[in-house]
Parts: C-alpha cells; sequence; structure tokens
C-alpha cells in the first residue's frame, strides 16, 4: 500500500487488483472529506481504510466519494465506503446507468467485442473479470453536472468538467487555484499494462477532451492509472512540463490510431469491422511497443478503441 502527498490536502493511494494493474485514488481534504474514485470491491479494506489511518482518519469520515466515471475499478469500493461513512455518491448522468449496475457495466465494455466478432472466449473473460472486482453496484447519490462547483472548506472548491470519451459521463474534477485536475481515465497514454492501447469508446469525443485539457493547462495531473507511453509507465501524477508532455503524447496516439485506421478502411472498405481491426494493428504495431493477446490478436484494450475509429471515419467525424 502507497500514500503519497501530492499538494496539501491531497493524498493518493496506489491500489493493485488483478494481474499487475493498478488504480490511484485521491483523498481530498478540507473541511469535508472527498475520495476521489473508491477503486474495486477489494479496495476499501485492502487499500483506503489503511490509507486513512496512516492519516489519521477513518472510512467513517468520509463525506463525498467523487467517481470520475462508473468502472468497477473506480467505483467498486462505492458501497463499502458509504455503508461505513453515509458518504454522497457523485457521478455524472452519462454514467448513472453503468454505476447502477454492474451487467450495465459489462455490456458496456463487451458490447464493442461483440461488435467486431471477437471469440466468444474472450467476451465472457472480460465480463467475468469485471463481475469478480465490481461488488454489488451502488447507484448515485448526486448526479454532477459540467462546472459544478464542489466546496469542500478549508479553501478547496473542485470544479467538475465534463471529459466523456473515455465513458459518456467521465468528470475531471478541477482545484483551479491550484491547477490540479483529477482527470480519472478520461487521459490515457498506451492504457494501463505494458504493450496496450489507450481505452475509449467514443474517440470524437475523447479527442475533443483532450483539447479541453490541453486548454486548460493543468499544473499538476492527476490520473487514474500509470498510462504507459513509448514502453514505460509514466507517473500517476504529472507536474507542469511532463503533464503537457503527456498531453501532447496522448494527442498524438489517438490521432496515429485514427489515421491507422483511416488507412485501413481505405484499403479494406467493405471487410468486416473485425478484420479492419486487424489490419490497422498491423501499421500501429510497429510504431508503438504493443503486445497482442493470443485469443484476438489485438492487445488487451484495444477493441472498443479501434471499433469507435472505425465508426468516425465511416461517419467522418473525428475532429482533424
Ligand atoms: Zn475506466
Amino acid at each position: 500500500m502507497s500514500v503519497t502527498e501530492i499538494q496539501r490536502g491531497v493524498h493518493r493511494i496506489g491500489a493493485k487488483y488483478g494481474e499487475g494493474l493498478f488504480v490511484f485514488l485521491y483523498v481530498v481534504k478540507g473541511d469535508r472529506l472527498a475520495l476521489i474514485d473508491t477503486g474495486t470491491v477489494q479496495h476499501p479494506q485492502a487499500f483506503i481504510q489503511p490509507a486513512l489511518a496512516q492519516l489519521g482518519m477513518a472510512l467513517s469520515d468520509v463525506d463525498l466519494i467523487l467517481n470520475t466515471h462508473a468502472h468497477f475499478d473506480h467505483v467498486g469500493g462505492n458501497l463499502e465506503v458509504k455503508r461505513a461513512s453515509d458518504a454522497r455518491i457523485y457521478v455524472h448522468s452519462g454514467d448513472a446507468a453503468q454505476a447502477g449496475s454492474i451487467e450495465a457495466q459489462v455490456e458496456y465494455m463487451t458490447a464493442p467485442l461483440r461488435a467486431l466478432g471477437l471469440p466468444d472466449a474472450a467476451v465472457r473473460q472480460r465480463a467475468d473479470f469485471v463481475r469478480a472486482m465490481a461488488g454489488e453496484a451502488a447507484g448515485a447519490d448526486v448526479m454532477i453536472s459540467e462546472g459544478d462547483a464542489v466546496d469542500l472548506g478549508g479553501g478547496i472548491t473542485l470544479k467538475a468538467i465534463h471529459t466523456p470519451g473515455h465513458t459518456p459521463g467521465c468528470i475531471s474534477y478541477y482545484w483551479e487555484s491550484e491547477g490540479v485536475l483529477f482527470s480519472g481515465d478520461a487521459i490515457q497514454g498506451l492504457g494501463g499494462t505494458p504493450g496496450d492501447t489507450p481505452y475509449y469508446f467514443d474517440a470524437c469525443s475523447y479527442r475533443r477532451t483532450l483539447s479541453t485539457v490541453l486548454e486548460l493547462k493543468p499544473h499538476i495531473l492527476c490520473t487514474g492509472h500509470a498510462y504507459f507511453m513509448r514502453g514505460y509507465p509514466t507517473e500517476p501524477t504529472l507536474r507542469g512540463a511532463d503533464a503537457k508532455a503527456f498531453l501532447d503524447g496522448a494527442v498524438e496516439l489517438a490521432d496515429t490510431i485514427h489515421r491507422a485506421v483511416e488507412a485501413a478502411v481505405s484499403r479494406m472498405p467493405r471487410a468486416a469491422k473485425g478484420d479492419i481491426a486487424l489490419e490497422a494493428m498491423w501499421e500501429l504495431a510497429y510504431r508503438y511497443p504493443l503486445r497482442l493477446m493470443r485469443e484476438t490478436r489485438l492487445p488487451r484494450s484495444a477493441g472498443p478503441t479501434l471499433l469507435t475509429h472505425i465508426e468516425a471515419v465511416l461517419a467522418g467525424s473525428y475532429p482533424a
């Protein structure tokens, strides 16, 4: 378990799950105590409670759960934290269905795999993994929207910035006076494990989100995973020029994936989407250190990302 001070009032908890996966949760303490994401169902006991104890607090002290989005590795601990503390859960309406139902999360993550015609075993494996980590859905108490301000007291106000793409309801929380942005999974490098791709479901929204965040120019960018960039994991907390370089890298990656998919579509315009995805992968596999899974011949997280780029190419909707 690791607890790291990021800034006055802000600590980061590193929590592991699955095989070699990490999620980063943030403790923000004003007069009220906010947890930005709660990890998987195992994390409140295994990581959050010990981390809070180290900071002289307890699970029962949590006042607000601010979810960056409703994926199992960010909302999985919500119910247990809420039971201990009666904290209120904040989610964007775009992710309300996933916050309220584990099966909605499973469906969200597996539908693109079926649309690409990937083998049933790969689809099932993904579904089983989500169910094992997700626990029971806790729903939401407050629907947070773009521009809403969450005042924690003690001079800490977090502004909600809608940053969709990874999910429809991704919210980044911005402590504007300090330039600290908690972006969850809204901005990705090459995924959270070696050899992967970024993981998003709407390429156009994702690309616009990158522009939104570039314009904000955050001083400190706190991400939900240690995203890889060119073979190396980045720090989950990036400052100044490092944050800018990470954002620029994310833009370059998304645009490069888009161009590779565009080229694949133009070479085989009538092919099935699964075949276009494999064709695009050949081009990407020599630009980036990608590792292809045996069952799918794609990197672990590439399915939804490639599918949404294929759809954006066919619709001509990708923001240039
Ligand atoms: Zn996620």
